[in-house]
């Protein structure tokens, strides 16, 4: 599969069509479907697209930077009249009435959507076996998990169907998946890219987030995206750098800090290890590597498992069978509401409903949530008085590589900390990337760098030269 900057290099110039294209990825995508990955596509309308955007070049017009890439989105992002399910039963059948500023501006840069990919239900979990529609298998051992929540999206990605996926962030469900798939993925800053039409979880983490093939193809779709957007005023008004011209740009004089609790006794030995060699490429590349230490990386996980399901409670009251989706048959108003949640809603976000609710209710708010929040200020002071040391952080993105299917399914908290890594960059705001380290045991490991708001271009950078050092990895046929 061509790179999306080549893709749309070779479009623009008329050099290479984007219905072929596109055709290619579609049949790609009919090869994959024992990944289950892909909960709806439209064949028809992406074909359109692609013939429109070939028009286009043939009248002597630029499609833009994204001309004839296929991408995919994860089934949480709204798209005017496609299905939009967010893997749950609850939304089974509903039909988006707008389209996500994210996926416009996508397609404003002439990418083709070919699919939307199976997640996560709402996009709580680790392991993508918590859809509604059945779990994704790993391209790399379809016994294994791809990670969660964004799945579909990474598996298609490592598989070749598509060189950019769109996934969404709230507490690592880029960067996890990409870790276990052996892709790249890049959570911005909170802000950077606009929420508009991305259904909630936890509004304050939430952050929409590209999966790319390659650290440049990740750059570009958020070259494209990112930017102040009117319909969400928690979008920043913040300048747009050239992230894909960042990525050659090295790291030389810049200080990484290896984050010393991450590279401790929790980890499988290789995924240290690899992290270890990471530091050595960043180092031969001129950065000045140290380690550093963020005492509070313990609270968090708990701190993360109060706040987000805290949100989701709230976000998730609309889903009531009367504003969306399917109605069960009820006597009264109450029964309606009843039948509906318990009936839709599967036992993962029944959970963190539960949890939340109770965290937030009075007479418990200030022992969970409360507590939650001191525990994220505290957080973020440390991370800020880190960034003033060092440059970037240097650590794992996972414990693991990809578990077996049903290894965590009966020990929720055990799938809690396959987030330990990721929840920090959410709860702080802060971005982060994942790019492939090597492999352990014939299964990717993912390399995570954090770095200050806003310094998505200093991420790319570093994460460029790990993956000209590492180069793509591939899974097996
Ligand atoms: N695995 C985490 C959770 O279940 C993160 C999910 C996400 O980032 N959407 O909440």
């Amino acid at each position: 599969m061509k790179s999306a900057q080549a893709t749309a290099r070779e479009v623009r110039a008329g050099t290479l069509s984007a219905v072929g294209t596109v055709q290619a990825a579609l049949s790609r995508l009919d090869g994959v479907s024992h990944l289950n990955a892909t909960l709806h596509r439209d064949d028809a309308s992406a074909l359109e697209a692609a013939a429109s955007v070939d028009r286009a070049v043939a009248a002597g017009a630029d499609p833009g930077p994204l001309a004839g890439v296929p991408v995919a989105l994860k089934d949480n992002y709204c798209d005017t009249g496609a299905p939009c399910s967010c893997g749950s039963r609850i939304l089974e059948g509903y039909a988006a009435p707008y389209t996500a500023t994210a996926v416009q501006r996508l397609r404003d840069a002439g990418a083709i959507v070919v699919a939307r990919t199976n997640m996560d239900e709402f996009a709580m979990g680790s392991s993508n076996e918590n859809s509604a529609y059945g779990p994704v298998s790993n391209p790399w051992d379809t016994d294994r998990v791809p990670g969660g929540s964004s799945g579909g999206s990474a598996a298609l990605v490592a598989a070749g169907v598509v060189p950019i996926a769109l996934g969404s962030s709230t507490g690592g469900s880029v960067r996890q998946p990409a870790s276990f798939t052996g892709v790249v993925g890049l959570k911005p800053t909170y802000g950077r890219i606009s929420r508009h039409g991305l259904v909630a979880y936890a509004s304050s983490l939430d952050v929409v987030a590209p999966l790319g093939r390659s650290v440049e193809d990740a750059a570009l779709a958020l070259s494209v995206m990112a930017g102040v957007d009117p319909l969400d005023a928690t979008c920043l008004d913040a300048a747009v750098e050239d992230y894909p011209a960042a990525v050659d740009r090295g790291v030389d004089g810049l200080r990484v800090g290896l984050l010393t609790e991450a590279l401790g006794e929790g980890n499988q030995a290789e995924t240290t290890a690899l992290v270890r060699e990471g530091a050595l490429h960043l180092q031969e590349a001129g950065a000045e590597i140290s380690e550093v230490s963020l005492p509070a990386l313990s609270h968090a996980i708990p701190c993360y498992y109060v706040l987000a399901p805290a949100e989701a409670s709230s976000n998730l009251a609309r889903f009531d069978g009367i504003r969306y989706g399917p109605r069960e048959p009820a006597e009264d108003l109450a029964s309606l509401y009843k039948n509906v949640r318990t009936g839709r809603f599967g036992p993962e976000v029944k959970r963190r409903i539960l949890m939340g609710t109770f965290c937030l209710s009075a007479g418990y708010h200030d022992a969970y949530y409360n507590q939650a929040l001191a525990a994220q200020a505290l957080l973020k002071k440390q991370l800020a008085a880190l960034f003033r040391q060092v440059d970037l952080l240097l650590l794992p993105t996972a414990p693991s590589t990809a578990f077996r299917k049903g290894e965590l399914v009966e020990d929720p908290l055990a799938m809690y900390l396959s987030d330990i890594y990721t929840v920090t960059a959410n709860l702080t705001g802060t971005p982060g990337i994942s790019v492939p380290c090597g492999l352990a045991r014939g299964l990717p490991v993912g390399l995570q760098l954090m770095a200050p708001p806003l310094e998505e271009a200093r991420l790319v950078a570093a994460a460029g030269v790990v993956e000209q050092a590492v180069g793509l990895l591939t899974p097996p046929d």
